[in-house]
């Protein structure tokens, strides 16, 4: 097992100067994972270009619940604690979340509130302004070692998160596998490694384009809203109003005007008026 390395030595490395391949730390399991569904997407989109409308709905609809658990219990209500969510809906909305290959929650934390804190820095875990677009996007992942949880996120270090890192490989291999189950070969490619290569760049696009303003001086905010992102991003559900975000962090809407279409907004709202959701913060702009 490899020694951790403490987060400044890590920055010194500039670990972006590495070659694309090569991983940092232990996270040798998360470029596997990144090349596997890449290669079977590949293929299943080769051997069955056009899905059938049930094959297609599962998998969208999986896509689409897996990115309510990102943006509202991961983001909203665990990392900022803009909204409390009911411990059975957050417990559903991580399952959710980790099917669909976000990671386990404090891990998901921890770098998130490191990027917050150092954003636009050299220090930044997923800053395209050192590293670039690529780096931004995807290799931070298994080029940056994970942010410490207990500087991070000591908050979070509670079995009924923690224990989802032990459940994690079994359920992203299951969540790539089960569709043979259901449809046969286009359900095994399309519901598992199409879906997981699509939700990955939707998600990634939050660290790179929404942060991709070059010729920035060092710590000035490049975080910016996109509004053509949002369609693309339809299993992202409002993430596209990052600028808006890093505005004000602390807010459970991340939407300012009647026409940004924030749908993990509205369903906080809706779990809110049926009492799975309080302590909504709502920036008041
Ligand atoms: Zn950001
Ligand atoms: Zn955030």
């Amino acid at each position: 097992m490899s020694r951790p390395v403490s987060e400044q030595k890590l920055v010194e490395r500039h670990p972006w100067t590495l070659p694309w391949w090569k991983v940092e730390g232990e996270n040798s399991g998360t470029l596997a994972y990144i090349v596997t569904v890449h290669v079977l997407a590949v293929i299943g989109i080769a051997l069955f270009p056009v899905p059938g409308w049930n094959v297609f709905l599962w998998s969208f609809s999986l896509a689409s619940i897996g990115a309510l658990g990102t943006t509202v219990a991961y983001h909203r209500g665990l990392a900022h604690r803009a909204v409390k969510l009911n411990p059975i809906v957050e417990q559903v909305l991580i399952f959710a979340a980790v099917f669909n290959g976000s990671g386990s929650p404090h891990t998901w934390i921890a770098n998130h509130r490191n990027h917050h804190a150092k954003a636009d820095t050299i220090e930044d875990v997923s800053s395209p302004r050192h590293g670039g677009f690529w780096w931004a996007h995807l290799r931070w992942l298994y080029q940056w070692e994970p942010s410490s949880m207990k500087k991070w996120c000591p908050d979070v270090i509670r079995t009924r998160y923690t224990i989802w890192a032990k459940l994690q490989i079994p359920l992203v291999l299951i969540s790539i596998v089960f569709g043979y189950g259901l449809f046969g070969w286009a359900g095994l490619f399309w519901i598992g490694a199409i879906r997981l290569v699509y939700c990955l760049h939707m998600q990634a696009f939050v660290n790179s384009l929404l942060h991709l303003k070059p010729g920035l001086a060092e710590g000035v905010d490049s975080s910016q809203n996109i509004w053509w992102l949002g369609p693309l991003q339809l299993t992202a559900w409002g993430e596209n109003w990052h600028g808006n975000h890093h505005a004000c962090p602390g807010s459970a809407r991340f939407s300012r005007r009647w026409w940004q279409v924030d749908i993990g907004w509205y369903t906080i709202r809706a779990l809110h008026a049926i009492g799975l959701a309080t302590h909504m913060r709502v920036n008041k702009q």
